[in-house]
């Protein structure tokens, strides 16, 4: 879905579709370097991680497994819930294994330092985070993601995997939705 096809739901657009693209180029790259001679294990986060896994895995001039686990801090609408819960486990077992955690935006951090604590409490070799989008609040809590795409305003954004009541997630950019959706 363009950002023409429902125009009227977004204020701006923050990051294009090329641009996204570009930034997890060097993301790679960056990732690449870093984990050069040691095994990666990708985790995703359903479902917002799915466009950031597609495209950040393929950009990896490198072998990589990538597995998934989900979990929700979220209600159904704009503001966290503050309650985190374990929807689906992982299917790989981590043990000795480097663990780059793949998410699409950090918000309060809420989630992943929950998830950074339960990986590690299962002996994985390191555990790293990988996020597309970070807001501000997110730099007051005990979540550090190694890599960041951007730091974005505390805006509600769309688009990329990024969801306002599971919509939304197939729109091929990152936008502010116009508060009209949502209130
Ligand atoms: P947390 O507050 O860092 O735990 O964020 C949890 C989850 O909330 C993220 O992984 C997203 O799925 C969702 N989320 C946070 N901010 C936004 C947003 O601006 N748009 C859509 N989803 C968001
Ligand atoms: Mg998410």
């Amino acid at each position: 879905m363009d950002a023409a096809h429902v125009e009227q739901d977004l204020v701006n657009i923050l990051f294009t579709e090329k641009q996204i693209q570009e930034r997890l180029d060097e993301m790679a790259q960056q990732i690449a370097a870093d984990f050069e001679g040691r095994d990666l294990l990708l985790v995703g986060i359903l479902r917002g991680a799915v466009m950031v896994m597609a495209d950040l895995a393929r950009a990896l001039p490198r072998h990589v497994e990538m597995d998934w686990i989900a979990i929700s801090s979220y209600g159904s609408g704009t503001k966290s819930s503050g309650v985190v819960r374990l929807l689906k486990d992982l299917d790989t077992d981590i043990t000795g294994r480097h663990v780059l955690i793949v998410d699409e935006i950090v918000d309060t951090g809420l989630t992943l330092s929950w998830l950074v604590n339960s990986l590690g409490s299962r002996n994985a070799a390191s555990v790293e985070i990988a996020t597309l989008l970070r807001k501000p609040e997110a730099l007051t809590m005990s979540v550090e993601p190694t890599y960041v795409g951007w730091d974005i305003p505390n805006e509600f954004v769309v688009g990329y995997g990024l969801d306002y009541r599971e919509k939304y997630r197939n729109l091929r950019d990152i936008a502010t939705l116009a508060p009209h959706v949502y209130t």
